[in-house]
């Protein structure tokens, strides 16, 4: 009943109070001059129209009061959004411009709805950056996150004065015959997050850097001991000297570890492609691998393809990286008396690498995280605790950044087979990595 009346006071039902005043005289005036049954007639036609009326300005009324909530929601919703949001016509006048958006540009709404935006905009200091973002081939740094052509589109910009990171996504609104009606933009500051990823690599890059120099100089003392001093030390001493060894070797393992991954998630894990020979390279890593291998009494086959492999471009530091990875992971997960067979295929335009091993496997719902960072399997957890989950990340990016693929088949406690492809034609590497600068 209440909502009745609230739709009465509409202005929309100015309409029906109009008829109600005119019938209303009419039905006096036919009264007054007509005899019976005319103005009974007369009434109800009056009563009809009446009702007639009131339906259709209601109906009206109601379509109107609902399009109003779902503005009101709307602009609710964009005004308390925690990204900044613009809206604007294809002639860049600005239709909708959010608190968020006046906090990240400190212009005021008022001072900007309703005003078109050019990029001579851009010369004012106070609206500089915001001139950028709507157009964006100003701005110091743009990188598109997707086609630009499609939208919704994003793109990444950053400005160095003051330093800004911006996610820009532009969504454009078209009505049903496809005519441009306007443009969206979403601006999520990434500002902060930015600085503490950043300082977050940089700790991580300096304290192993930090690490490593004094390692180092550790590894080449426990060596020179143990190789020179060797008949002056008794069986225990040398066994503690080993163990010291084995230890700074894994700490040092670590330390590069965390400063490969800190390097491939800043992008400044280069790459050096030169053409090489891969089943030398392969052959000449198990040889430093067959007396570790002799311990576990594991036995390793090399397969390679009956005609060779011919010399392509590939980075072999990184590559020995990667097989280095998956051969530690074969004998370290394998079983005593297991097997290893590393199998190299011509699939072209690719080589297909494939280890095999006899180990304890890896369970079926857990493969999928397998080249994630810090990914340890939880079968292994309870008696195998060396290791940091890093080592197959690395090599995941090393392969791809190659142009490869790399992926896994496992079934627990009977083995696993890590297969990656490389490409032989140098066309396949991403430009991005072919080109970069060595480290
Ligand atoms: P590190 O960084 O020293 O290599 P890690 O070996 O634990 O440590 P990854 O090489 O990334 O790290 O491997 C991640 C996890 O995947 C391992 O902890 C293990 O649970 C599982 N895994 C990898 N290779 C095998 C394999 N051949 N057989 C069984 N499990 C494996
Ligand atoms: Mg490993």
């Amino acid at each position: 009943m209440n909502k009745i009346l609230t739709y009465l006071s509409f202005p929309e039902m100015i309409v029906f109070w109009i008829i109600l005043v005119v019938v209303l005289f009419l039905v006096g005036i036919i009264f007054y001059f007509v005899v019976s049954p005319w103005n009974l007639i007369g009434l109800i036609v009056g009563i009809i129209l009446l009702i007639i009326t009131f339906v259709f300005c209601l109906k009206n009324v109601i379509k109107y009061y609902q399009v109003l909530s779902e503005r009101d929601q709307i602009k609710t919703v964009v005004s308390n959004f925690t990204d900044a949001i613009i809206g604007y016509d294809p002639n860049f006048k600005i239709t909708i411009f959010n608190t968020t958006a006046e906090n990240l540009f400190d212009v005021m709404a008022t001072s900007i709805l309703g005003k078109t935006i050019s990029p001579e905009w851009a010369k004012n200091e106070k609206t500089k950056i915001l001139t950028q973002v709507l157009f964006p081939s100003l701005a110091p740094s743009m990188v598109w996150r997707t086609d630009p052509a499609v939208f919704p589109n994003v793109m990444d910009l950053s400005f160095s004065d003051p330093v800004l990171e911006f996610t820009i996504t532009t969504i454009r609104v078209t009505n049903a015959k496809g005519k441009i009606l306007g443009f969206f933009k979403i601006i999520k500051d990434r500002t902060r997050e930015e600085e503490i990823l950043k300082s977050k690599s940089e700790f991580l890059t300096v304290a192993a850097h930090q690490m490593r120099t004094p390692l180092s100089g550790i590894k080449w003392g426990l060596e020179t001991l143990l190789s020179e001093g060797n008949e002056n030390l008794t069986d225990i001493q040398k066994d503690l000297l080993k163990k010291n060894l084995e230890a700074t070797d894994k700490i040092l393992r670590l330390a590069n570890d965390l400063l490969d991954t800190v390097n491939i998630e800043s992008g400044k894990f280069g790459y050096e492609f030169v053409q090489s020979d891969l089943l030398d390279l392969m052959s000449k890593l198990l040889e430093d691998y067959l007396s570790i291998a002799e311990q576990y009494d594991i036995k390793i086959y090399l397969e390679p393809p009956a005609d060779g492999i011919p010399p392509f471009k590939f980075d072999p530091m990184r590559i020995r990286i990667v097989v280095q990875n998956l051969l530690e992971n074969a004998l370290r997960y394998n079983v005593k008396n297991g097997q290893i067979i590393i199998k190299v295929e011509k699939k072209s335009p690719y080589v297909e690498i494939s280890i095999s091993d006899t180990g304890i496997g890896i369970p079926k719902n857990e493969l999928p995280k397998l080249f994630t960072k810090f990914y340890r399997g939880s079968n292994i957890l309870k008696y195998e605790t060396e290791g940091t989950g890093l080592g197959l990340y690395i090599t995941k990016n090393i392969v791809e950044a190659h142009g490869g693929k790399i992926w896994a088949e496992s079934i627990e406690n009977r083995g696993t087979t890590i297969h990656f492809t490389l490409p032989m034609d140098e066309k396949l590497i991403p430009k991005r990595y072919s080109t970069s600068s060595p480290f």
